[in-house]
């Protein structure tokens, strides 16, 4: 026997039954995206190295040691696997011109790549959702984009507040920032000594990074740093207030933290995050702004916008932690066909009831033909199945079939119709 191969490291297969959660949770936030009036927007997991190193920055832990960048063999091209999907959006918003009609409200599920060191809730190939409002200066629609995700987490039965809860900011305008940069740098370079090899690195070219440092040995020197906050004017206060006051009008709570800020450099404004106290430093599940500079500098029309991505792993993580799981599903029914010979009956029947909107699971033969109809009613109590369908060669030969209720034990046996699977097919159907 051949040695077997294994998936790569990081990156994980999601297999029943915890792909049901998977399932349940992207029914949630599609139904959630309509609700909001948010479209599914679908791009390439590859896409040019140059639009994320333009886009989130050259000196961005993602671009500079997180990427899977390759040049294609072919014909030389520089790519990289996403590692997010906002510059994705952009781009393609605006190839296409979208925005030519108006602000776009955009949503997307999928996979996402960065080469980290794989761990609880860290992952190579990961899963995001995420929502991007284009075109829109805010600040109502941040409000609306936070509202959605605490919207979501309700849905989910999670609890604002003690599962999860907001941090917000204000990263102001690149002017105010050049400015709080400058002071930045004075503070830091008074503490060099105090600094480690990443934040020497940044000090010129990003010092701002620095405060995203995850070194706890910086931490007391990042909370003593000059705070952006002191540096905004009163256009992006009055924009960070307003989103203040719809949030508190909706009345949802929320933490100021004056040194929140993103692991991208296109965000502006508005910055929060949704974290958890129950991921260790994993802890960051769902985290957004505003980048009302992306689109032209990825040579756009210029144009405003704000959005937000979720970890799915860690989010599904988190309701594991609550003890919440995806509703049990089991099929309505499970077809007992106890002879080869009345299996096109059963099956046309099953057909008909599927298309009634019955799930059945069909009980299959194996190399060893269908068994003995024992051990296919142990498979048809194992499925969970509320009901048994039995195909018994004297029922079919009498044009009926016989329906066992599996789960309740008062209840009778009794037969129906097989040319009238429709008509039936409601008492099988769970509510
Ligand atoms: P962290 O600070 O934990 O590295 P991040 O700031 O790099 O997170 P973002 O780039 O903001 O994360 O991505 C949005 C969300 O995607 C994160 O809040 C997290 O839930 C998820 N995420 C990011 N990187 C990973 C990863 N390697 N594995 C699993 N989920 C991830
Ligand atoms: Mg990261």
């Amino acid at each position: 026997m051949s040695d077997t191969i294994q998936a790569v490291k990081g990156m994980n297969d999601i297999l029943p039954p915890e792909s049901a959660t998977w399932d349940w949770f992207e029914g949630l936030v599609r139904s959630l995206m309509k609700r909001h009036g948010y479209l599914g927007v679908r791009t390439p997991i590859v896409e040019p190295t140059a639009l994320f190193v333009r886009g989130l920055g050259e000196v961005t832990d993602i671009v500079e040691k997180e990427m899977y960048s390759f040049v294609d063999s072919m014909n030389g091209d520089r790519l990289s696997l996403r590692p997010e999907n906002t510059a994705g959006v952009v781009r393609a918003v605006t190839e296409h011109s979208l925005l030519r009609d108006g602000g776009k409200r955009l949503y997307y599920i999928g996979p996402m790549f960065r080469h980290e060191r794989p761990q609880k809730g860290r992952y190579r190939q990961f899963h995001q959702v995420g929502a991007e409002a284009l075109g829109f200066a805010g600040p109502d629609v941040d409000a609306e984009l936070i509202l959605m995700c605490r919207m979501l987490w309700r849905e989910l039965g999670l609890v604002e507040g003690r599962d999860l809860r907001l941090e917000l900011n204000s990263l102001g305008q690149p002017e105010e920032r050049r400015a709080h940069r400058e002071a930045l740098i004075a503070h830091f370079e008074a503490h060099a000594e105090l600094l480690d090899e990443d934040a020497r690195r940044r000090l010129h070219s990003n010092p701002l990074r620095i405060l995203d440092t995850k070194n706890p040995a910086m931490r007391a020197l990042v909370e003593a740093a000059p705070q952006l906050m002191n540096f905004l004017g009163a256009e992006s206060l009055a924009h960070f207030n307003a989103v203040c006051a719809a949030l508190d009008a909706a009345g949802l709570t929320y933490r100021i933290n004056p040194r929140l800020v993103r692991g991208m450099d296109y965000y502006n404004l508005t910055v929060f995050e949704w974290v958890t106290e129950r991921l260790g430093s994993q802890g960051t599940v769902c985290g957004g702004g505003r980048y009302d500079t992306l689109i032209e500098q990825l040579g756009g029309k210029p144009a405003p916008a704000v959005g937000w991505g979720l970890g799915i792993e860690r989010l599904l993580l988190l309701l594991q932690e609550a003890g919440i799981g995806a509703p049990a599903v089991a099929p309505d029914a499970y077809a007992v066909v106890p002879s080869p010979a009345t299996m096109p009956i059963a099956l046309r029947t099953l057909d008909a009831l599927r298309a009634a909107g019955v799930s059945v699971l069909m009980h299959a033969a194996g190399r060893d033909g269908l068994g003995s109809m024992k051990s296919q009613f142990k498979r048809a109590d194992a499925s969970g199945a509320r009901h048994a369908l039995i195909f018994g060669d004297e029922e079919v030969a009498r044009g009926e079939v016989a329906v066992k209720p599996l789960r309740e034990a008062s209840a009778a046996q009794h037969t129906r119709v097989l040319s009238d699977a429709a008509l039936w097919a409601d008492e099988l159907r769970t509510a």
